[in-house]
């Protein structure tokens, strides 16, 4: 009788977000970005919340010079 496996075979790696990108105050579209990402996360949509994270770290970058 052979002894069952019990220890696992490496971390299991999730892909975890990295730093979310925070909204400018004062910027209405940072504003609109942040709440659709919010959104999109409060109803478990993650594409989409990556999607935003994509389009607020574009913007950031264009329109705010943040690297
Ligand atoms: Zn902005």
């Amino acid at each position: 009788m052979s002894t069952p496996k019990t220890t696992m075979s490496g971390p299991v790696n999730l892909t975890t977000p990295l730093q979310e990108p925070n909204a400018v105050s004062s910027c209405q579209e940072c504003l609109g970005i942040t709440l659709i990402r919010t959104n999109a996360r409060s109803v478990g949509d993650y594409s989409k919340v990556s999607d935003a994270n994509v389009v607020l770290l574009t913007h950031l970058r264009e329109d705010h010079g943040v690297q």
